[in-house]
């Protein structure tokens, strides 16, 4: 019986060999020590231990024993929910950098993208391809109303005739069946800007009857900015959906201290039971492309050879440098060409990041406004610029921040480390609200800036299982420490990664820590209310 009592002996190691790890397995796969919890409703932070099991958040109790895969001692630093971002142009550079390491380094774990009118067109083949990339955050779309309009009358300003209508609110619904959160529009751009109010509401229906929100970058935020919140408002109200003013900001000294006024206005619309809500960047300069901020719309109509022909016919030209000299001096300007800054001349990098002003004394010219007019018209001639434009009044960002329906979105893109110019708020929006804003200025508390970081963002695009630090919900987790928390991105140099945030978990993995970037590709493609 020898060679049984062998075979019996091989058996019971066998079992062992497959029964002794499974004993030893954690019943946890992370689990963070010594935390500071900000869960991310607003209410006020508590001590203690955070486990996480698979992609979800396992428990959460004053002391967790049990053992655990991986232990993070968080030493009394704050532990929040992992950022939403609802405004990043994140298709650029999501391709180049999956890692979106100017983002996930500032604790940020979702990037929604189609912000400003402007989305993909059809959105499903371009979320196939952003879960074939597996990149790092949690990825979701808008269907722009820009993108949509283009596909269907062109760069034109007409009205839509019925039939065109129609086709428009057929792509809205294909875009929400496709997995969007709802509908954007920039109707400051071209083609949203030739869009009457009526034709948005039309496609907001849509949107709203398939459970999504309308988020736009308004007609106006200069001196226009009050009847432009007001349009948004309407939209909302008989379009029949949430509303959001993206990004809202007061441009121009001349408009400063118009945000009472679009305050008020929104807290009216709730008031009356309009879901009206806001998103804002915390910088005081914007970013646009040269032509959408120092050129009239009629400019614009049809495209760059109709704008060209325009440039070349001397009166046309001059009509239109009269209007550009306006802007620089009552709009985007904000009164000097030097608050002009170019941030990519694609043709010519030598210019990414100088001033209007010492463009237009470089080409041998005064830098009067009239002569940085002539200087902008050059420089879209020679091909465009993207700029940035410091304009914004810091009273009314402050306003705006603490006003509790405004959340925090970047309108930010994933940068190329180290190429071309880009604004500051890419690597610095969510850092700097946590380090200037909470921590230096007090404008707001901690949980609050946290609130409007996670469980605001998610609950506004229905994301219920993400946002929030509670058991069962996804493991999307930033570590920071609040009193070093800071943004170092500036205008001149802003390709400067935040500092202060230790630990940032996507779906219950590590995405960073130790000051960098893991290996693991966490993000998923996460779909709208109409694919539930
Ligand atoms: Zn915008």
């Amino acid at each position: 019986m020898r060679t049984v009592s062998i075979a019996a002996v091989l058996a019971i190691a066998a079992l062992f060999a497959v029964a002794a790890p499974r004993a030893q397995t954690a019943p946890y796969d992370i689990l963070i020590r010594n935390a500071r919890i900000v869960d991310g409703t607003g209410s006020p932070w508590y001590r203690g231990d955070l486990a996480v099991r698979g992609d979800a958040i396992a428990k959460i109790a004053w002391r967790i024993d049990a053992p655990a895969a991986r232990v993070i001692d968080a030493g009394g630093h704050v532990v929040a929910p992992g950022f939403i971002d609802l405004h990043t142009h994140a298709r650029r550079g999501i391709f180049e950098v999956p890692t979106a390491d100017n983002y996930v380094r500032q604790g940020v774990t979702t990037l929604i993208e189609g912000p400003d009118g402007s989305s993909p067109l059809p959105i499903k083949p371009f979320l196939e391809r952003i879960a074939a990339t597996h990149i790092t955050p949690n990825f979701g779309l808008f269907v722009g109303q820009g993108s949509i309009r283009d596909a269907v009358i062109g760069s034109i300003n007409r009205k839509a005739t019925p039939a065109e209508i129609e086709k428009m609110r057929g792509l809205t619904r294909q875009g929400m069946l496709d997995g969007a959160f709802g509908l954007s529009s920039g109707l400051f751009y071209v083609p949203g800007t030739f869009t009457p109010t009526d034709e948005v509401i039309e496609l907001a229906r849509v949107a709203g009857s398939m459970g999504g929100i309308y988020i736009s970058h308004m007609r106006d935020e200069a001196s226009a900015v009050v009847a432009s919140v007001k349009e948004t408002i309407e939209i909302g109200e008989k379009g029949g959906l949430p509303t959001q003013v993206t990004h809202h900001k007061i441009i121009g000294k001349g408009n400063w201290g118009k945000s009472v006024d679009t305050l008020r206005l929104i807290d009216e619309a709730r008031a009356r039971g309009v879901d009206a809500t806001i998103d804002q960047y915390p910088y005081t300069a914007s970013s646009t492309s040269i032509q959408a901020a120092l050129m009239p719309a009629w400019a614009l109509e049809g495209g760059r050879d109709d704008l060209l022909k325009r440039l070349h016919d001397a009166g046309r030209r001059n009509e239109l440098k009269k209007e550009t000299t306006r802007l620089i001096m009552e709009e985007r300007g904000g009164g000097d060409p030097q608050n002009v800054q170019l941030a990519r001349c694609n043709w010519d990098h030598s210019l990414d990041g100088k001033r209007l002003g010492d463009v237009t004394k470089g080409r041998g010219l005064a830098p009067t406004v009239e002569n940085a007019a002539e200087t902008a018209l050059w420089l879209v001639e020679q091909g465009g610029c993207s700029g940035i434009f410091h304009a914004i009044g810091e009273d009314d960002l402050q306003r705006i921040l603490r006003h509790p329906a405004t959340m925090i979105g970047s309108d930010g893109e994933v940068p190329i480390f180290g190429q071309a110019n880009p604004h500051p708020r890419s690597y610095g929006t969510f850092v700097r609200v946590l380090g200037r804003y909470v921590r230096d200025l007090k404008t707001i508390t901690l949980e609050d800036a946290i609130r409007k970081m996670s469980a605001f963002p998610a609950q506004r695009i229905g994301l219920a299982d993400r946002g929030v630090l509670r058991e069962g919900l996804k493991a999307d987790i930033a570590i920071f420490d609040p009193a070093t928390i800071r943004d170092l991105a500036t205008f001149e140099q802003p390709h400067q990664y935040a500092e202060g945030v230790t630990h940032v978990i996507v779906n219950g993995q590590i995405a960073f820590e130790n000051g960098k970037m893991t290996a693991a590709r966490p993000g998923r493609v996460l779909y709208g209310p109409s694919t539930k």
